[in-house]
C-alpha cells in the first residue's frame, strides 16, 4: 500500500514532469537540474541501445552489397558486441555532457536533447552506407534530427510504458548477444584444452612464423646488400636455409591455406570468393590431435582472421585488436568520424610545430605487440608442447615503422606528404610518381624488414632465455613477396614473377641439421608434411606433398618435382590499375630446376632461365630451341593439375 502510494505520489508525477519537458513547446516548471542529468543519461542510454541494434542490423544487411563474400568473411565477428557497446558508450557520453552542461547553466537539457540524440542516431545509421560521404551524412542527419527529433520525443512521452518495455527488452537482447559472442570462444578454448589427448614424450614445440609480404631477395639472409636480416641469418646458421622456396600463391589467404593443408590453391575453397572450408584437415588440427596446445596470433586481419577459416584447429586465436581505438573503428560513427578526428591530432600538432612526427602510424598490430601477445599466452600454458603460428604484417604496405623506431636505409617518410604517399601507395598510379617516391617506398620497405628482423631476434632471445628455443622446431617463411617496379608492377596478388613468389624459408631446431642450405626449388605447401614427418609416429591426418627433411634425412627418399604457384583473380583494389598480368585471367607458374614456366590467363606462355636471367627479363618461350623444354613444362604443369605424382 505504502509502495503504491509512493509510486503514485512521488514517481509518477516526476516521470510525467520529465516527459512533459520532452514535448516540443511545452511549458511547466521543468525538472530539477539533477533530474535533468538523469533524464539526459537515461534517454541517451535508451537511444544508444536502439541505435546500436539498428546499426548492427544494417551493417549485417549491407555487408553483401559492400562485399559479396559469404558471411562475415573479411569482416570482424566481434561487431556483434562491439557495435552495441560503442553506441552505448558514445550516446551515454553525449548524454552526460549535455546533462552536465545544462546543470552548469542551471537549465534543463530536455529541449535540445531529442535533437542531439536524433542527430547522433541518424548520423550513425547513415554512416553505415560506405559510399555516402561523412559530410553529406551529417547534413542529412541534421535535417532528420531537426524535423523528427522533437516529434519522436513527444511520441515516446505519450507511449512511455511501451518505450520502457522495449528498451528493457533491447537491453536484455544486447547483453545476451554480446555475452554469447564474447563468451563462446572462451568456453570453446576451455573445452578444447580439457579434451586434448596426452602428447608423445619429448615432443618438440612447433613455431611457425609467417612474415607477410617479404620477398627473399631483399633479405641479407639471401645476399641483399643492405643488412636487413642479421637475426634471421643467425637462425639460419643454426638450421637449414632454403634458397628457392616458392609460395603457392602471391597473396595471403590461398598461400596460408596451402601452408596449413598441404594442398595446392586450386584444390582449396580459400580465395577472393570465400574462406577456407572444412574439406581438408589443417596442420593445427593434426597437432592438436597429438596433444599440442595450439595458438594463432595474426596481424593481417583481412585475410588471416578467424573469419578466413585459417583458425581451424587452433584452441586460442588472437586476430582483431581489441584496444579502445580498434573497438571505436569497428563502428560506423567511431570509424568514420571519431577515429579520423583523433588521427588528425598528431598532424595538427606537427603543423603547429609541437611534434616532430609527421603522423601516420600502423593500423595493425606490430611485431612487438604480436610477440608480447604470444609470450603472454606461453606464460599460462599447461605442461604440454605447443604449436604457435604468428603472422607478422610489418612489411606490408604502408611500409611505416612503429612510432619511435629508427630508420636505417636511404629515404624515409619525413613529411605528411610522404606519410600520405605510403598510406595511399596501393591505389596510387605509380607510373605518374616521381622516382623519389618509388625509392621512398622501397627504402621504407627495407626499414620495415630490418625492424621485423630485430623483433624476431628479440623473440628468439626471450625463448632462449626461457629454455624454450632448444625444444622448438622454428619455421620462418613468408606468404608471398612484393613487387617494386619489376615488370612495371608494384604490390602483390598481381603476377607470378620472382618478386611475388620467391620467399624466405628457414627451419631450425630438433631434427634439423645446422648450417646447411638447399638450392633445389621447394614449395611452402610441403610444410605440413614436413612438420608431421619431423615429429615422427603419424597420428591423425597426414598431408600431401613431400617432407623437406628429404634433403637431409636418409629415411625420406629424395623427390625432385616442379613447384607450382597460382593466382586466380586480381585483388579487389589492384595495385597497378588494370595492368597486372592477372587481369588477363587465372595464372599458373612452375619452377623446375632453374626453369620458370608461366601460363597466363589468355594462354600466352613465358619461359625464363633463372640461372642466366634471375630478373626474368628475357622470355625464351618463342625461341625454336626451347620448344622441347616448353613441351616438358606444359606436361609437368598438366600432371600437377591432374593430381598425378
Ligand atoms: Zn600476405
Amino acid at each position: 500500500m505504502g509502495d503504491r502510494l509512493a509510486r503514485d505520489v512521488v514517481v509518477k508525477p516526476r516521470l510525467r514532469r520529465l516527459a512533459t519537458e520532452w514535448k516540443p513547446g511545452a511549458g511547466g516548471p521543468g525538472p530539477s537540474t539533477r533530474d535533468g542529468v538523469m533524464l539526459a543519461l537515461g534517454a541517451s542510454l535508451a537511444a544508444g541501445l536502439f541505435t546500436g541494434q539498428l546499426e548492427l542490423g544494417l551493417t549485417l544487411a549491407l555487408e553483401p552489397l559492400h562485399d559479396p563474400a559469404p558471411g562475415l568473411f573479411r569482416g570482424n565477428r566481434h561487431i556483434l558486441w562491439i557495435i552495441p557497446v560503442v553506441n552505448l558508450a558514445v550516446f551515454s557520453l553525449a548524454g552526460l555532457v549535455l546533462g552536465l552542461a545544462a546543470r552548469s547553466r542551471r537549465a534543463t537539457p530536455a529541449r535540445g536533447l531529442p535533437v542531439v540524440l536524433a542527430f547522433l542516431g541518424s548520423l550513425t545509421l547513415l554512416l553505415t552506407i560506405r559510399g555516402l560521404h561523412a559530410a553529406a551524412a551529417a547534413l542529412l542527419a541534421a535535417g532528420f534530427a531537426w524535423r523528427l527529433g522533437p516529434r519522436l520525443a513527444a511520441l515516446i512521452a505519450r507511449r512511455r510504458r511501451a518505450a520502457i518495455v522495449l528498451t528493457a527488452a533491447l537491453a536484455v537482447n544486447t547483453a545476451g548477444v554480446a555475452g554469447l559472442s564474447a563468451g563462446r570462444e572462451i568456453l570453446a578454448e576451455w573445452a578444447g584444452l580439457a579434451a586434448l589427448p596426452a602428447p608423445a614424450a619429448g615432443a618438440p614445440n612447433v613455431l611457425l612464423l609467417v612474415l607477410d609480404t617479404v620477398r627473399a631477395d631483399h633479405l641479407s639472409l639471401y645476399g641483399y646488400d643492405r643488412d636487413t636480416t642479421p637475426c634471421l641469418a643467425r637462425l639460419a646458421r643454426e638450421g637449414v636455409r632454403f634458397d628457392q622456396a616458392r609460395s603457392p600463391a602471391p597473396w595471403t589467404l590461398p598461400s596460408h591455406a596451402s601452408m596449413f593443408t598441404g594442398r595446392w590453391p586450386h584444390e582449396l575453397s580459400a580465395g577472393m570468393q570465400g574462406p577456407l572450408d572444412e574439406t581438408y584437415p589443417t596442420l593445427a588440427e593434426a597437432l592438436r590431435n597429438r596433444g599440442y596446445v595450439t595458438g594463432g596470433f595474426v596481424a593481417n586481419t583481412t585475410y588471416c582472421s578467424a573469419e578466413s577459416g585459417l583458425a581451424r584447429g587452433f584452441l586460442h586465436y588472437e586476430d582483431h585488436a581489441l584496444t579502445p581505438r580498434s573497438l571505436l573503428r569497428a563502428s560506423a560513427l567511431g570509424g568514420r568520424v571519431l577515429d579520423r578526428a583523433w588521427a588528425c591530432v598528431p598532424r595538427v600538432l606537427s603543423a603547429v610545430g609541437l611534434s616532430g612526427s609527421p603522423g601516420g602510424g600502423k593500423p595493425f598490430k606490430d611485431a612487438a605487440t604480436l610477440n608480447a601477445d604470444f609470450l603472454d599466452w606461453l606464460d599460462d600454458l599447461p605442461e604440454r608442447p605447443f604449436f604457435a603460428f604468428l603472422n607478422f604484417f610489418d612489411a606490408h604496405h604502408p611500409y611505416l615503422l612503429p612510432a619511435g623506431e629508427e630508420h636505417h636505409f636511404g629515404l624515409y617518410p619525413q613529411s605528411r606528404d610522404d606519410v600520405l604517399t605510403l598510406h595511399r601507395w596501393w591505389s596510387l598510379d605509380k607510373r605518374r610518381l616521381p622516382e623519389r617516391d618509388r625509392a621512398l617506398a622501397r627504402d621504407a620497405y627495407d626499414d620495415c624488414l630490418a625492424y621485423l628482423d630485430a623483433q624476431l631476434g628479440r623473440l628468439f632471445a626471450e625463448l632462449d632465455r626461457r629454455g624454450v628455443l632448444e625444444e622448438t622446431l622454428v619455421i620462418v617463411t613468408a606468404d608471398h613477396g612484393e613487387h617494386f617496379g619489376e615488370h612495371q608492377i608494384f604490390g602483390h596478388a598481381s603476377s607470378l614473377y620472382q618478386p611475388e613468389v620467391h620467399v624466405p624459408l628457414v627451419l631450425a631446431g630438433p631434427g634439423v641439421p645446422r648450417a646447411e642450405s638447399v638450392g633445389v626449388p621447394v614449395s611452402l605447401r610441403d610444410l605440413p608434411a614436413t612438420v608431421v614427418d619431423l615429429l615422427g609416429a603419424p597420428r591423425g591426418p597426414s598431408f600431401p606433398g613431400h617432407s623437406l627433411a628429404r634433403f637431409w634425412s636418409v629415411a625420406t627418399p629424395p623427390v625432385d618435382e616442379p613447384v607450382l604457384s597460382e593466382v586466380d583473380a586480381a585483388a579487389k583494389s589492384p595495385a597497378n590499375g588494370g595492368r597486372s598480368p592477372v587481369f588477363r585471367g587465372p595464372m599458373k607458374a612452375i619452377l623446375a630446376g632453374q626453369t620458370v614456366y608461366v601460363r597466363n590467363g589468355d594462354g600466352r606462355e613465358e619461359l625464363y632461365d633463372l640461372a642466366a636471367d634471375p630478373g626474368e627479363t628475357h622470355d625464351l618461350a618463342a625461341l625454336p630451341e626451347t620448344a622441347a623444354t616448353l613441351d616438358r613444362m606444359r606436361e609437368a604443369l598438366a600432371r600437377i593439375l591432374r593430381g598425378e605424382p
